[in-house]
């Protein structure tokens, strides 16, 4: 049995878990959940954008399913990074049938660093302007390489790159740079090279199927990431994890999109493939792979799909219809 902690927080992040969990009912695994509180409404209710009953209950979970969270989200999402330690942020770049993709053959993954770099957010003025410290260890560097290589090995990817601007940063992304190479010896099945990021910024557009696991730092990941969100299609698509030593959560990368909240047109898709990244940490590979299966299926077929995709399905039918594809595949 796994223990799952839920959070659905705020908005759209309400309807797409209780449509990705009603899709999760369909599989032939033993789930519990435990629900805990965080997010806007959380605030308005407690003063606290996260409650400490909801970081045990996060603490002694499998793993944790996250919804969205609103304008408190760097309160919630950032703290649970830094309490829980979750130093792998893991965003895919797929491409999807029936979406907007740019291109219709991408397959790859990047692992940022989620602890350091510039976001330490240590700032201070100076006279005339403002000094952000950018910070870089050499432990952080290597356990999120290490991620990188290892992920490679078992997901059957050939190469590992890494990106950086050690040619300006010499010390900072020197170090990140160096520390890659040193992993990359223990891995000598998998090819390993480097790009600068601005480089990098523009093979994603020119040749993104070059590209199996990218690694890099926390500022460059971000933005990466999102440009990699932005080959493949909207907002709905995008799942993503946040990936500890002793634990995990997994949430879409959209937020809490009040605009459309409580309608039933959000699209419950990036939330199902964050769950399929779920049941992929919990090493259930058969459960994932039928899972993700069926939400191809859904796509591919374009009948049961929400208004962002140019349907007319709300957030439960198109997740319905997900579920069905998924029972006719446990059934063959
Ligand atoms: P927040 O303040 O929580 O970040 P936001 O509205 O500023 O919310 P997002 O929720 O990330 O930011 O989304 C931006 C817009 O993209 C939304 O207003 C919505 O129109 C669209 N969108 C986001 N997620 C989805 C989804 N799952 N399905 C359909 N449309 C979505």
């Amino acid at each position: 049995m796994y223990n799952i902690a839920i959070i659905p927080g705020d908005g759209i992040g309400k309807e797409v878990m209780s449509s990705t969990l009603e899709v999760l009912d369909g599989l032939d695994l033993d789930l519990s959940y435990e629900y805990g509180k965080a997010g806007d409404e959380c605030f308005k209710k407690n003063g606290v954008a996260l409650l400490d009953e909801t970081i045990d209950l996060v603490k002694n979970s499998d793993v944790c399913l996250f919804g969205a969270a609103g304008e408190t989200a760097a309160d919630v999402i950032v703290k649970l990074r830094q309490i829980m330690d979750l130093f792998v942020n893991l965003r895919p770049v797929k491409s999807y049938p029936g979406t907007d993709s740019l291109f219709k053959d991408l397959d790859f993954i990047i692992v940022r660093e989620n602890t350091e770099g510039m976001y330490v957010g240590e700032e201070e003025y100076t006279e005339d302007g403002a000094i952000a410290k950018r910070i870089i260890t050499k432990e952080a560097s290597e356990r999120i390489c290490e991620f990188a290589f290892k992920y490679a090995k078992d997901n059957n990817k050939k190469k590992v790159t890494a990106v950086h601007k050690a040619n300006v940063l010499k010390k900072t992304d020197g170090l990140f740079k160096k520390t890659f190479y040193e992993m990359a010896a223990e891995y000598p099945d998998i090819e390993a090279e480097d790009y600068y990021v601005d480089a990098t910024a523009m093979y994603l557009l020119t040749r993104p199927q070059s590209f199996d696991v990218i690694v890099t730092t926390n500022l460059f990941g971000d933005i990466l990431s999102d440009e990699g969100a932005g080959l493949v299609g909207g907002l709905g698509l995008i799942p993503s994890g946040n990936i500890g030593k002793n634990n995990a959560l997994f949430e879409p990368v959209h937020g809490s999109a009040p605009d459309i909240a409580g309608k039933g047109l959000a699209n419950p898709t990036a939330m199902l493939l964050s769950a399929v990244m779920m049941l992929n940490y919990l090493d259930e590979q058969k459960s994932a792979r039928l899972l993700n299966s069926a939400i191809f299926d859904v796509l591919k077929e374009g009948k049961r799909l929400t208004p962002d995709m140019g349907g007319n399905s709300s957030t439960m039918e198109m997740a319905k219809e997900v579920k069905s594809k998924l029972l006719e595949r446990m059934g063959s």
